[in-house]
């Protein structure tokens, strides 16, 4: 681990900016006409308006403002892929530097958070009842929307805590656990209810029973919790071969005091391989080398082709990862004592055997089916994603029944699960209200 301070391997990589340097960096934009960077945010948050009113040092303001577009600005600031989006648009990048949109969004965002700047007026929760499943990105963008809209939400997460892969996938390098946690009581205190390890489709809770509970309507955001496996490949059960999400979970709850060193199925110095070329990739190696392993990413296609965000990469590669391009597994092998020892790859020079004490997956993840299989109506495609119709926005074959974010689109980011959950929400908000109008005038209305 030659590039890491061991005693320091998850502190978080890059600090945001002080206020002088965030109120100079404001104070750069050329609050554009035609901002190029807003509409390179899938969320189209009012940039150089939020920016603005921080160059003026108005942080109130330009907290208002981003909260107009977005309830986890926190988390945005820190692993939107902002190259790709804002940051990628801004004019001044042409020639120069763009502005630091993220890091300023996650400035704001946590002066609000540690200062508490203000307060919404909110409304009575009368214009309905709604579940909302699961409390990733999709899930905490539904009930924030539909809380301040005048809903009455109740998250139900299976997990202990709220965040999906904002809590137990991103690494706390990356995100720390403490600015999920205070996104997430920002939410509750829009009068969202949160009720955790509370499984839907298990112990009798189901989405009948959520609706005999007296639910208008039920959002379902349950991301994409099942990882592909190499079942074909030969030695893939061998133990040594797992899960990077299931990795990425036990350092997290390692790093929380919540397992022992000896929980986490890594030991000091073992050599890993990580298949996979996507973020998720990234965030299994990068983990792997902060607990003392000597680590290679081997990856089916060329550099150019990953899809891992460039600046993923490049840290990657600086903190010492290795990489192995246009390579593959054919055979996972044992060694005397049965686990895994060695692998036989594919490489552009030919077959070669190389010794790997570990082997992290990541190469895809799909729908659960705990909900679909406990519910009649809901129809997936013939990978398990679940299938959606525009009118009203989101609504599954189940009537009620609402999805979005990686469980209908596949695996994509935060900001575009956000994006579905905000379209969603305004499905969910029409769709009640028609409701609740054929009810006061009397139209009777079958059971959902
Ligand atoms: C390791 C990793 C790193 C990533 N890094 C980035 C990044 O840097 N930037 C980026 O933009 N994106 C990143 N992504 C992708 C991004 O996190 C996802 O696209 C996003 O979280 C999807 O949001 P979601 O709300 O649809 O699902 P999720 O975040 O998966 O949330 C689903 C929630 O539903 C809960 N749930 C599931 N089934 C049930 C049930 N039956 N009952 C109750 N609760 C249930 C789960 O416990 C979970 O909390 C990463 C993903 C991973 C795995």
């Amino acid at each position: 681990m030659s590039e890491i301070d061991e005693q320091n391997a998850f502190q978080v990589v890059h600090e945001g900016y002080n206020m002088h340097e965030a109120i100079e960096e404001a104070q750069r934009c050329l609050h554009c006409k035609i901002p190029q960077c807003k509409k390179g945010c899938p969320i189209e948050n009012d940039i150089p308006d939020f920016v603005h009113e921080l160059s003026k040092g108005n942080l109130g303001s330009a907290m208002q403002i981003i909260n107009n577009k977005s309830n986890l600005p926190a988390i945005c600031g820190r692993v939107c892929p902002h190259e790709k989006q804002c940051q990628g648009h801004c004019v001044l990048g042409k020639k120069g530097t763009p502005i630091q949109i993220g890091k300023l969004e996650q400035f704001i965002a946590d002066f609000d958070t540690k200062m508490q700047l203000r307060r919404e007026k909110l409304p009575q929760k009368t214009r309905g009842k709604v579940a909302v499943i699961g409390s990733g990105p999709a899930g905490l963008t539904v009930a924030g929307d539909l809380a301040r809209e005048g809903f009455a939400v109740t998250i139900f997460e299976g997990q202990a805590e709220p965040g999906g892969v904002l809590m137990y996938g991103i690494p706390e390098y990356r995100l720390p656990k403490v600015v999920v946690r205070s996104e997430t009581a920002k939410i509750e205190a829009l009068g969202v209810n949160f009720v955790c390890n509370a499984l839907v489709g298990e112990n009798g809770l189901t989405v009948d029973s959520l609706f005999a509970e007296g639910f208008d309507a039920i959002f379902m955001g349950t991301g994409t919790a099942v990882p592909q496996n190499m079942d074909s490949t030969p030695g893939s059960k061998l133990h040594g071969v797992s899960q990077s999400t299931y990795f990425l979970h036990n350092v997290n709850a390692f790093n929380e005091g919540a397992l022992g060193r000896d929980q986490v199925p890594l030991k000091d110095g073992e050599k890993v391989g990580v298949i996979g070329g996507g973020n998720v990739a990234m965030d299994a190696a990068r983990t792997a080398i902060r607990m003392g392993s000597d680590v290679t990413v081997i990856y089916r296609r060329t550099q150019e082709e990953m899809p891992a965000i460039q600046s993923e990469y490049e840290e990657a590669v600086s903190e010492g990862v290795k990489f192995q391009w246009e390579t593959t597994v054919e055979e996972f092998i044992a060694g005397k004592n049965g686990r895994l020892a060695e692998c036989r790859l594919k490489t552009p020079d030919g077959e070669r055997i190389e010794k790997f004490d570990r082997i992290y997956l990541a190469i895809g993840s799909r729908p659960a089916n705990r909900i679909v299989s406990t519910t009649e109506g809901i129809e997936v495609d013939e990978k398990g994603y679940v299938k959606v119709q525009e009118r009203p926005y989101g609504m599954t074959t189940r009537r009620g029944v609402f999805a979005g974010g990686d469980v209908v689109h596949r695996p994509q980011t935060v900001v575009l699960a956000m994006k579905a959950a905000k379209d969603v929400a305004q499905g969910i908000a029409q769709y009640v209200d028609a409701l609740k109008l054929m009810k006061d005038v009397g139209i009777k209305i079958e059971e959902q």
